[in-house]
């Protein structure tokens, strides 16, 4: 006889494959592993941070946001 092993049809840790799936992501302020609380930062201080560079205009711009010290010449 045979039966459908449960273990088969409900794999443990994939049950949310798809949309509502969320997995860990290299942050992209500092490049740690995201959390879920904070994604997709990894801290909400980074969150901050990500959106304080959207803010002031400078998210593409690489270097230190919080200087204010021009290095043009
Ligand atoms: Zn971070």
């Amino acid at each position: 006889m045979k039966t459908f092993p449960a273990d088969k049809l409900a794999r443990p840790g994939r049950k949310e494959e798809g949309k509502t799936a969320w997995r860990p992501r290299p942050c992209p302020v500092c490049g740690a592993m995201s959390v879920k609380n904070d994604h997709p930062f990894c801290s909400r201080r980074c969150a901050g941070l990500d959106l304080g560079r959207w803010l002031n205009g400078a998210y593409s711009i690489p270097g230190p946001a919080t200087s204010q010290k021009s290095e043009n010449e």
